[in-house]
């Protein structure tokens, strides 16, 4: 089959899927609309109803959807919709944001705020746990929500106050704390602001002159890529903003992703990327390798690659440390060294990001260190007889 066969039975494909999805609203599928964020938002799938409509939904996902109401925040976007397969529960697309019976499961070890984030706030929705450098919780909604979500507690609940009201004591602990250098804008999902609103509150935190670099963390180039405009672009290139993206499975670099990530690009905002690592989903060395690889081809560098919280009602979810290490032994020296995201663990109770990497120091005698390098082989260094 020539590749041209293949992008048109590809294009087919997804026209089909964005009709079913289209469908479960009454609409028919209109690429212009389907461009649209505003009207991706309007169209969240959140119910039963709408899931059933597309998805042969197994008893687990019922017996989640039936249960989620009012416990944990269910809504899948359109574009991410039509990028399940309605015939596998095991999709991992699905198994991201259609939410299960097992999320009742309570397992041992399993936390509400896993990484101690409610300890080490100074003031609601600001999380100040490394010296230089503060987490600033912008709003608790998100495009869609992910089942395993660090944040579970906080995101769609309605318990953070709405930033306007609470910017004002930020910005004055912010121009107190000289010592913080870097402010990073996540939530929930800072690009949900509208360009306004979004322009004036970073235009507030450059005022403050001590603070020299502004992140973003946000998922919505992968749920809503369409919310990606020109505009967006250029208000994040002229408060000099990084953006921290967020993917899960190579599945997800759709055409509409990566002419998202193009803009970005082309605009100049620096673009790395976090995932977390979830069993079924991208605990496999291959799968990860072909989400970095296509990370790279779209100029995101992979950041961190992170073991999975241990949040309440994730256990079903979750790897052990074990399988990460081999992953990673996996992908470190046999590819781009870009392409090698670090793996950390964000310390249960809030100590932090630990990094994580399988042994390569093996023995040091009298300044010769045994090391092993990506294939297994061992080599020495001598250290220098002057450094003593
Ligand atoms: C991850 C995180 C940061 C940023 O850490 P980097 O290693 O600089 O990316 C800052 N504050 C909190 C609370 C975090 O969880
Ligand atoms: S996008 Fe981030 S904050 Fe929002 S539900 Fe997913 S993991 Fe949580």
């Amino acid at each position: 089959m020539s590749l041209n066969a293949l992008v048109e039975d590809t294009d087919s494909l997804v026209d089909a899927a964005r009709e079913a999805v289209c469908r479960i609203f009454g609409e028919t599928y209109d690429p212009q609309r389907w461009g649209d964020w505003h009207w991706q938002s309007r169209h969240r799938l959140t119910r039963l109803t709408h899931f059933e409509q597309l998805l042969q939904l197994t008893p687990a996902e019922r017996r989640g959807l039936e249960l989620a109401p009012g416990k944990f925040a269910v809504s899948v976007t359109p574009h991410f919709a039509a990028l399940m397969n309605p015939h596998d529960p095991d999709c991992p697309i699905r198994r991201q944001v259609v939410p299960r019976q097992e999320e009742l499961v309570v397992g041992e070890g399993d936390m509400v705020d896993p990484c101690g984030e409610d300890h080490h706030s100074p003031l609601p929705g600001l999380v100040h746990r490394y010296p230089d450098r503060v987490l600033l919780l912008a709003l608790d909604t998100c495009a869609a929500y992910c089942r395993y979500c660090t944040r579970s507690r906080l995101v769609a609940q309605g318990h953070l106050e709405p930033l306007a009201r609470r910017l004002d004591r930020i910005v004055s602990y912010l121009e107190e704390h000289t010592e913080v250098r870097d402010v990073l804008l996540s939530g929930g999902d800072p690009l949900l602001f509208s360009d306004e609103r979004l322009d004036a509150l970073l235009a507030r935190l450059r005022r403050i002159p001590h603070l020299e670099f502004l992140r973003i963390g946000s998922r919505v180039p992968c749920f809503l890529p369409q919310r990606i405009t020109p505009e967006l672009v250029a208000l994040l290139r002229r408060h000099r903003v990084w953006l921290s993206l967020h993917f899960s499975h190579p599945r997800e670099l759709t055409r509409e992703v990566a002419a998202a990530c193009d803009l970005l690009a082309d605009g100049g905002i620096p673009l790395g990327s976090q995932t977390v690592l979830l069993r079924g989903v991208n605990d496999a060395a291959a799968t990860l390798k072909a989400l970095f690889h296509g990370l790279l081809k779209m100029r995101v560098r992979p950041y961190y690659l992170y073991q999975c919280d241990p949040v309440v009602g994730t256990s079903h979810l979750r790897t052990s440390v074990a399988t990460g290490l081999q992953i990673v032994s996996q992908l470190r020296g046999h590819t781009t060294g870009y392409a090698v995201p670090t793996y950390v663990v964000d310390a249960p109770g809030g100590g932090g990001k630990i990094p994580l990497q399988p042994e390569t120091v093996s023995a040091c005698e009298d300044g010769v260190w045994t090391l092993v390098n990506w294939e297994g082989k061992r080599f020495t260094y001598q250290d220098p007889a002057y450094d003593v």
